[in-house]
């Protein structure tokens, strides 16, 4: 057997479909969970894409997620939309809950989606994204589980916790950023752990409380924030955001939840969407776009830089031709989850 498998994107989808159905989603988790994944090995980021179909299967099996429960889109207050996912995982609701969020905020210049018991193993950019290609300017939140010691601490308390931000850009594809707050993503180390890599300094410490560049030594220690107290307050800021201001779970109480330990954190995801007519006395969205693409001429005229989301968009314009390639071993597993 090669150790490689090159599918194409259609393949991809039809793939997660038929792991996803073989468990029990019905066609419309398993659909939007599909684009999700097939949107991430599109854009080669493989943490999100056929790696994480295990994790969707595994909430199912546990009994801790649902594959059928319909979402519930409801109104909290005039500008800020909730959709309870009724511990389903993240990608219906969100697709659920992105007309209304965009429908609010070109009425009041500002809006919130409110996701609650969602299970979310997923990267936040597709949903900032889409709400940029409206137009808007778009903020996203999550908290995961506990992983990350907080600054100068050892045991795992803060979830990964990642944020995405996307800002629209006309005819162009929007700038998009999305970050976890720790040094290191968890997928990228269970990866390195996959593939016998090592970490990179910085990125976790041993149960001993010891910096340590091996991955099976990190998930059983902690992983680091980034740059120190500064990454440790944007995860403290993430689990206020989605944990109490949501009435949802901290990361701690994620955690606790996920008895099977599945590795699919329950929680809140906080989306903001602002229009940016809104927010200036100059409406002339011809000169704002010019005006924010001048920082970014500026930042290329360095050598050696990049905006944030141009390699999704180069990797995009490859491989709805070339294909995606996966391990083989990955492959192998899902097709023993379907049932092959
Ligand atoms: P990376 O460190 O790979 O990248 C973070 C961001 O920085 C990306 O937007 C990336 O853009 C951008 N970037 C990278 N290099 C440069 C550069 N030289 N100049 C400018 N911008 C750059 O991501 P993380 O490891 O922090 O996170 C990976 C993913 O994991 C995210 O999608 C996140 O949502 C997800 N995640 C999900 C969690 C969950 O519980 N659901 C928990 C934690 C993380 P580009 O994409 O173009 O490379």
């Amino acid at each position: 057997m090669s150790e490689t498998v090159t599918l194409t994107l259609q393949d991809v989808h039809e793939v997660a479909v038929a792991v996803l159905t073989a468990h029990g989603f019905d066609d419309t988790h398993a659909g939007a969970i599909a684009d999700t994944v097939t949107a991430a090995e599109r854009d080669e980021c493989p943490h999100h894409g056929l790696f994480r179909i295990p994790y969707y299967v595994d909430g199912v099996r546990s009994g801790l997620a649902s594959g059928v429960a319909q979402p519930e889109l409801s109104e909290l207050a005039p500008a800020v939309v909730r959709v309870d996912a009724r511990y389903t995982f993240a990608p219906l609701s969100l697709a659920l809950g992105e007309e209304p969020l965009a429908a609010l905020a070109a009425e009041h210049g500002i809006a919130a989606l409110v996701v609650n018991n969602a299970l979310h193993v997923a990267a936040l950019w597709p949903e900032v994204e889409r709400l940029a290609e409206r137009d808007l300017v778009a903020f996203a939140f999550v908290a995961a589980a506990p992983y990350v010691a907080p600054a100068g601490g050892r045991e795992p308390l803060f979830g990964t916790n990642p944020m995405a931000f996307a800002w629209p850009r006309g005819d162009r594809p929007p700038l998009a950023f999305d970050q976890a707050s720790s040094a290191c993503a968890r997928g990228e180390i269970q990866l390195r752990l996959r593939d016998g890599r090592e970490l990179p300094d910085g990125a976790a410490i041993g149960p001993d409380g010891l910096p340590t560049s091996d991955p099976a030594q990190a998930l059983a220690g902690a992983q680091l924030p980034f740059g120190g107290a500064k990454g440790s307050n944007i995860a403290l800021m993430i689990e206020l955001l989605t944990g109490p201001l949501l009435g949802d779970l901290l990361s701690i109480e994620a955690g606790e939840r996920d008895t099977a330990r599945t590795g699919a954190p329950c929680g809140g995801e906080l989306v903001i969407a602002m229009d940016p007519a809104r927010f200036s006395v100059h409406h002339d969205r011809e000169a704002r776009i010019a005006h924010g693409e001048k920082l970014f001429a500026k930042i290329l005229e360095q050598e050696g830089t990049r905006l944030p989301s141009d390699r999704r968009y180069e990797a995009r314009l490859r491989t709805p031709s070339e294909g995606v390639t996966i391990p083989a071993s990955l492959y192998a597993t899902l097709d023993g989850l379907r049932g092959g």
